[in-house]
This record gives structure tokens, sequence and C-alpha cells, in this order.
């Protein structure tokens, strides 16, 4: 028999009101019933539909050293995640219905969270010959993304758009000038040339978001743009929506939490690509959310081995993790300071990404899915990487103090994650039921 949960004495995420919450075989109930099997007791932690990370990177079909579907998932859960799609730039590519089929069989058997395949838009994300549309997106394919690299050619991505029309998904864009990018590591400006650091001037990503904004004009598909790091891209998506076309954003928490010259301080640890931008792009990306040009947030959450994260900086790979880190640094960098109110930010990391990848809504009412997190908005704690469940411990915020902390995650029902150290939430299995069991 399917146990039933209850959660008591919670806050709902957008009212604020008190909320008590009963589910049963992973979809939530009409009524809080008398007898339950699992008792949550919530003590004013807010509860609001899981959250959802459109682009993440679980390394599995053959980066395993690096993550697997199993460790990126349970990180995503300790998040509060309860799904997250992941990219195709995995070794192979995942550019073919047996590998998206892969990706999810695998995710059913040990993820921790769902898991919605991204598939390349192009056959090895050569940016070449577009991959069979249709048939991924039959197998499970969400969106289609040469994320990693962007589809040079403008008449590739001009098809793209077209075929990506019929199949009905989105083109999510890697946007990126390969020539302007050069041989460049890290954000060009005053802290690149200090360190010696070849450099990547903002203009490589915006120049391609204007490009892209053309083409959604020209083809009416619909574009999604990775994460978006500078102003004159904020200022690109922008347009497109004056415009009314098919476009929507997402950017990261390091854009808005730092700027290019932490790379001085945390190295390697402070290089992902896009790099971390200046002081004047940083300010930008909290306007973009806050204005609602930015659609939605995702982590990016791109691990790597120590080792290779370990190397002098222009040999070590771009990339770091944020699955564990993502919420704390939304209350703490755009909620605390005032930019975006809870609720707006809670929305920002459940509601709108759903939205924007046609996903199955999550409601705290009668019939959805009990995909949920308790958080404690207040919650203060210091980030540490020894304690992650990713395999990747890459993070330029090891040692700083966030607020705001996941309590609990279900997925489908099943508790995935409990915090371990704050310990605000029980679970009680009632007298009854305990007797029962034994
Ligand atoms: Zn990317």
């Amino acid at each position: 028999m399917s146990p039933t949960t209850v959660i008591r004495g919670a806050r709902h995420w957008r009212t604020g009101e008190p909320i008590d919450l009963a589910f049963e075989r992973g979809v939530i109930l009409d009524a809080v019933p008398a007898r339950a099997d699992v008792v949550v007791e919530a003590r004013g932690a807010v509860l609001s539909p899981g959250l959802v990370d459109l682009h993440v990177h679980l390394r599995e079909p053959g980066q395993g050293s690096r993550e697997t579907i199993e460790t990126g998932t349970r990180a995503a859960a300790a998040g509060g995640f309860t799904a997250v799609a992941c990219m195709p730039n995995t070794d192979p590519v995942v550019d073919d219905i047996a590998w998206v089929e892969w990706v999810g069989t695998r995710a059913r058997a040990v993820g921790r969270c769902r898991v919605h395949p991204i598939a390349a838009a192009t056959v090895g994300q050569r940016g070449e010959r577009l991959t069979d549309f249709l048939a991924l997106r039959q197998a499970g394919a969400v969106a289609l993304s040469d994320d990693g690299r962007p589809i040079v050619s403008a008449a590739v991505m001009r098809h793209a758009l077209e075929y990506a029309g019929h199949a009905a998904l989105p083109i999510v864009c890697h946007e990126e000038d390969l020539t302007l990018r050069g041989e460049g590591h890290m954000n060009e400006g005053a802290t690149a040339t200090r360190l010696g650091i070849r450099a990547i001037p903002a203009a490589a990503e915006s120049v391609m978001v204007r490009r892209d904004v053309e083409l959604a004009a020209l083809t009416g598909g619909r574009v999604h743009f990775a994460h978006l790091s500078c102003a004159a891209s904020f200022d690109a998506l922008r347009d497109g929506k004056r415009r009314g076309l098919e476009v929507t954003g997402e950017t990261c928490p390091h854009y808005w939490m730092l700027s290019d010259e932490a790379v001085a301080t945390f190295g390697t640890d402070a290089k992902m690509n896009p790099p971390l931008r200046c002081e004047s792009d940083r300010l930008a990306t909290i306007e973009a959310i806050a204005d609602g040009t930015i659609d939605c947030l995702v982590t990016d959450h791109a691990p790597h081995t120590a080792d290779d994260k370990r190397q002098p900086f222009e040999m070590a790979p771009f990339g770091i993790v944020g699955l564990e880190t993502a919420l704390a640094l939304t209350l703490t960098g755009l909620v605390r300071p005032g930019h975006v109110a809870l609720a707006r930010a809670l929305e920002l990391w459940t509601e709108a990404p759903r939205r924007v990848f046609g996903l199955p809504e999550v409601r705290l009412a009668a019939g959805s899915p009990a995909d949920l997190v308790l958080i404690d908005p207040d919650a203060e704690w210091t980030v540490d990487p020894a304690v992650f469940y990713s395999k990747g411990r890459s993070t330029p915020f090891a040692g700083t103090t966030v607020t705001g902390r996941v309590l609990a995650t279900f997925c489908d029902g099943e508790i995935t994650h409990l915090d371990p150290v704050v310990g605000l939430t029980r679970v009680e299995a009632p007298a009854a039921a305990v007797a029962a069991a034994r």
C-alpha cells in the first residue's frame, strides 16, 4: 500500500498563508486525512513546488568520473530540485533516439529527480547536419541544443529554427562567437590584464544573441538563450521580446553574485563559460531578472574532477557546480537585498522554467504531482564543497555564508532529500504505523 504523507504547519510559497498538505501515490490529495503514515513537521518552513533546472550537465553517458546521473540528481534533490534538463554534450553526444532513451531509462533507475533530456541540434554537435528533431521529441527530448558550443553557421541555425518549429521544440543557444573568443579564458578587462590571462570580450556573446534574435524573426522559431551574462545580451533579448518574437532567456547565480575580479581570488573555481563579467554586467544581470527580461534561472551545473580544475588557469576546463547552492545564492543575492520578492524568486525556479520548456505544471493543489520542496528562507549556513553530493567540488562560493536552506525535497511523492544538518524537519511514523511495521 502506498504510504500517505502529510506535511504539517508549512507556509504557502506565494501567499505566506499557513498550509497543511497530504499526498499519496505521488499525487496531492484534496484534504488532509486524519491518519497518515509519514508526518513532516514543517514548523513554519516555506512549501513550494519543486525547483526545476533547465541547464545541468550530468556528464553521462561517458564522463562518469566528473558526475553521473545518480550523483547529479542526488545533488539536485539536495538543492530542492525535482526536475532537471540535462545537456547533450557528453561522450558520446546525445544526438540520437537511442541515447535520449538511455538517459531517460537510466534516470528512472537511479535518479533522485525527474530528468528531461535535451538532445543535440546537430549530429555530433558539429554544427553541420541537423539531428532528427521529430524522432528525438518522440523519444523524450524537451529541447535541442549544441550547448558547450555555438551553432556557428547562421544558415544551419536558420534551418534548425524552421525544423524545430515543426517539432514544437525550443533551440537552446550557447551564444559565443568563436573568432572573438579566440584563445580567451576569462572576461576582457582590467583584471585579465593584471593577471596576464588571455581574455574574451562580452561582445563574443552578445553579437550571437543579436544574430539569433534576427533569425527568430526570420523563421518564427523558438529560441531560448542559455546562460546570458552581460548587459548587451540582455538588451538584445529585451529587443526581441519587444518585437513579439519567440525568445526567452536564462541566467545563473554566479553572474549576479560575482564579477570577474573573483578570478583573482578563486582562480579556476571562478572559471566558467561564459566568464564572470565586469561589475556593470553583474548589475545588469540583476536588473534583467528584476524587470522580467530573464525568464528563468538555471545553474549551468558543470562538474569536473579536482585534478582537471587544479591545473593552471588557462589549462583548466570551464565550469563550476551549482545545484546545491542555487537556492541559497538566490535568496542571498536577490531576495535579501530586495531585488525580487521571495515568491517571485521561487517562481523563477519553479513555474517559469516549466513554462519555458512546456513541462507539466506543479501546484499546491489536489491532483497535482507531489513534487515539492520545504525551505527555511532564513537559515544561515556556510558552503562546504566537501559535503556536496555532486562529484564536482569546484565553486567560488566555498566558505561563503549564505541564507536559505532546503529542508526537504519530495519528488513524485517520495522523500528525495532530508536536511542532515539543520534538523528542523522531523519525519515520524505515528504509533499505529510503527506497531504495524513490527
Ligand atoms: Zn553553455
